[in-house]
């Protein structure tokens, strides 16, 4: 058996990937042979879904993938990233047999040559659908689906910086065959599942989407959620950035930074704890203000705030 598995606090594209990835797989390796597997690939996730990838399951009724943590002594494929710190643990222990991914390249090394697609669009969803082109295995309805929400959900309706041409014309394409009419209001539809945040807990909305960095030796904690209005957790910025305050303590961050994007009013509202708060205006050219600070425009973690913060510490150290 090999594992195709998205990173840790799995969002839809990671978790639709795996199982697109392991489709296209299971038929692929029958008709080529870039990949020399006598195993089946079967998808895993590392944990609970959130809400609004729950739905996009239900809806296309794909099957919720095996929960997998534990890569030791394992085939892997991992789908929607490439950093040790989002892998299952004992990666280092584990085959790893191909990486689909569309972030920045990350720290994982094989000793062998692999199958390893990274290109800068908008989704891992993207990115499958060119190699169902290339490959000419069939899409299906449901996994075409799977592959535009993907689309949808990373690139925020299309509005995030990380949106791609290719992104935009893939999705149509997608959108007829798994019979969307309408992809705004399917965006919609998706993106509101997130939005209801009333009943989790500070820590649960800050770890839902909680991603580990180390920037020229500082270790940060950068979060994220998308929100269809502000307004929703206005009451609640207090207790967020308490729970910040305690995370960072807990978890010795020399920074912790928790994004609250408006997908309406396209910013983000950027709650910060850190050592030195100086580190926000020289990344972002704004000042925080007691922990929190607008961002007009920013709706994208890795394009739009890991980069500055990037070069932010490394001028820093
Ligand atoms: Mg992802
Ligand atoms: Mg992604
Ligand atoms: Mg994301």
């Amino acid at each position: 058996m090999v594992y195709v598995v998205g990173h840790k606090n799995p969002d839809t594209d990671s978790v639709c990937s795996a199982i697109v990835f392991a489709y296209l797989l299971n038929k692929w390796k029958k008709k080529h042979g870039l990949i020399k597997l006598d195993e089946d690939a079967v998808p895993a996730i590392q944990g609970e879904p959130n809400p609004e990838t729950k739905h996009v399951l239900e809806k296309f009724n794909t099957g919720m993938p095996e929960i997998m943590t534990n890569a030791d002594g394992k085939k892997i494929i991992l789908v929607d990233h490439s950093e040790k710190s989002q892998a299952p643990r004992n990666i280092d222990k584990a085959e790893i047999i191909a990486i689909i991914d569309h972030h920045k390249i990350g720290d994982i090394t094989t000793p062998n040559p692999i199958l390893f697609v990274n290109l800068p669009v908008g989704s891992t969803g993207t990115i499958l659908k060119l190699l169902f082109d290339w490959t000419n295995v069939e899409i299906l309805k449901e996994f075409a689906g799977l592959m535009l929400s993907s689309i949808l959900s990373d690139t925020v309706i299309f509005k995030s910086a990380t949106t791609t041409e290719t992104d935009i014309k893939l999705a149509k394409e997608l959108a007829k065959i798994a019979g969307i009419d309408n992809i705004q209001n399917f965006g919609i539809e998706i993106k509101s599942k997130l939005s209801n945040i009333s009943s989790l807990s500070a820590k649960e909305i800050i770890a839902r989407d909680f991603k580990e960095f180390d920037m020229s030796g500082s270790k940060l904690g950068i979060g994220q959620i998308e929100i269809v209005d502000l307004e929703l957790v206005k009451d609640r910025i207090d207790e967020l950035i308490n729970e910040l305050k305690e995370m960072k303590e807990e978890r010795n961050y020399n920074g912790i930074y928790f994004m609250i994007t408006d997908i309406m009013k396209e910013g983000t509202l950027l709650l910060v704890v850190a050592d030195d708060e100086n580190i926000v205006k020289k990344a972002f050219g704004k000042k925080l203000e007691n922990n929190r600070v607008w961002l007009d425009g920013v709706m994208s973690r890795k394009k739009q705030v890991v980069p500055p913060l990037e070069n932010a510490y490394a001028s820093n150290f």
